[in-house]
């Protein structure tokens, strides 16, 4: 079986591309190179804090594959964000990208530090350093940064803006942006969208509709929030959600507007009224249809997965099952449809983001949201297809038409 190899999420995601890479029988070498960053850039960024001290923060921004296209990915402001959990993230961002077809090569960035201790004008500060130092290395046909955990539109405006400094304007250097700076209409909420659209189809696939399944989901950020509202609004009954602070829990079904408009009065949503208060780790154990964790890395592993009771498990967030967890959920019969599909909704509508910033012009978000649907069920299928023909896992089929693309790729452009 393999182990919870936790320490190191680079290597957990190696897991699965080494299966993949076997079982596509690629040369030692090719596969060695698709395996490494092919380029990691770690800076200092130094910023003068509110109280006049100067604080030192940890950058990285990791450019993992860029064979298919500019590098893309998000920048995620977490205290463990180190180097190798953006080694994973940039790994994931290359996989994802070519299995949902869209013309990017992989990248992630992150810097080490808890967002909710700094002021609005030290997170500006944090960001316009980060920007800079690691300006050379970013573009609008170069490398495309994107919101992630922890960072949001006011963070990609920010670093929008810094870049412009430097090159002009420059909108299309950077996704999720702010609608008044050429941001994309559909662009906040493409994640949970691009998740909802997942859920109808699978449930679709058995007979059902989604008003007839119960939903668990934990975070409340920008996926957790809109995939928890667009399931409310599609009839889903939303029974368990949290944030980092805790969770709740209604078996009738929580009203997630009474919920979300709890959560903006008081700042969390652990005290709301309508509820019962449960930890973030036996919100993950609740009987329900669907679990969606959709907060941060490594929350199902050896130690729980076996007291998960969903029948089908969605990754919105990245990499929260770890291989040994995986493992154990297929022992019991539980689906598990990986990250680089279920979240690929932020990337698709990044995408339509940037080609309507090259091309001088705006989409609406009926259009937006017709071309997700369009894209994201197109690579379900392909999944499932390659599922039921090569009886291998989704994660497995996910990972090896991503794979293959890649490497066809990098082949026809002959530089090894
Ligand atoms: P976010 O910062 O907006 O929200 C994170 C949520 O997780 C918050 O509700 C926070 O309270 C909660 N949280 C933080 N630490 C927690 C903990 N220890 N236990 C339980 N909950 C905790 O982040 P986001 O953008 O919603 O990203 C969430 C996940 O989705 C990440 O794995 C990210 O990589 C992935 N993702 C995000 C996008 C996107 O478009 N934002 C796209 C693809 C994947």
């Amino acid at each position: 079986m393999a182990s919870d190899l936790q320490q190191n999420p680079f290597e957990e995601v190696n897991h699965v591309f080494d299966q993949a890479s076997e079982r596509l029988g690629l040369s030692s070498g090719i596969s060695e190179m698709l395996r490494r960053p092919w380029r990691e850039l770690q800076v200092q960024v130094p910023v003068r804090m509110d109280s006049g001290d100067i604080e030192i923060f940890t950058g990285y921004r990791v450019q993992h594959n860029g064979a298919r296209g500019p590098y893309k990915g998000g920048v995620r402001y977490h205290p463990k964000a180190d180097l190798d959990e953006v080694r994973a993230l940039a790994s994931l961002m290359t996989w994802k990208t070519a299995l949902v077809g869209v013309p990017f090569g992989g990248a992630k960035g992150g810097v080490q530090v808890d967002p909710s201790n700094l002021s609005t004008g030290e997170l500006n500060r944090l960001t316009r350093r980060y920007t800079l130092n690691i300006e050379h290395l970013i573009g609008p046909y170069r490398d495309i940064p994107a919101p992630d955990l922890g960072t949001d539109s006011q963070t990609m405006a920010w670093m929008m803006d810094a870049y412009g400094q430097l090159h002009g304007h420059s909108p299309a250097v950077v996704t999720g942006k702010p609608i008044e700076m050429r941001g994309s209409l559909g662009r906040e909420s493409a994640t949970g969208q691009g998740v909802t659209y997942i859920a109808a189809e699978a449930v679709h696939g058995s007979g059902k509709e989604l008003s007839d399944v119960r939903v668990v989901i934990q975070g409340f950020g920008n996926v957790g929030y809109w995939t928890s509202q667009l399931m409310h609004r599609q009839g889903a009954i939303v029974i368990g959600i949290s944030d980092v602070h805790g969770a709740i829990y209604n078996p009738s079904g929580l009203d997630m507007d009474a919920v979300a408009k709890h959560q903006s009065e008081s700042g969390k949503i652990s005290d709301f009224p309508q509820a019962d208060q449960l930890s973030n780790s036996d919100l993950l154990e609740l009987e329900c249809d669907i679990l969606v964790p959709a907060a941060i890395d490594n929350v199902i592993t050896r130690a729980n997965a076996s007291n998960i009771k969903a029948k089908l498990l969605l990754e919105a967030a990245n990499h929260p099952v770890t291989p040994a967890a995986d493992e154990i959920l297929s022992d019991m019969g539980v689906t598990v449809l990986p990250d680089i599909l279920v979240n690929s909704g932020g990337v698709i509508v990044s995408y339509f983001e940037w080609t309507q910033n090259l091309q001088e012009f705006s989409w609406e978000e009926s259009r937006v949201n017709e071309e997700l649907h369009k894209t994201i069920i197109h690579a379900y299928k392909e999944v499932m297809n390659k599922v039921s023909t090569d009886s291998i896992s989704h994660r497995q089929a996910a990972f090896e038409i991503g794979l293959q693309r890649v490497a066809h790729v990098a082949q026809l452009r002959g530089f090894v």
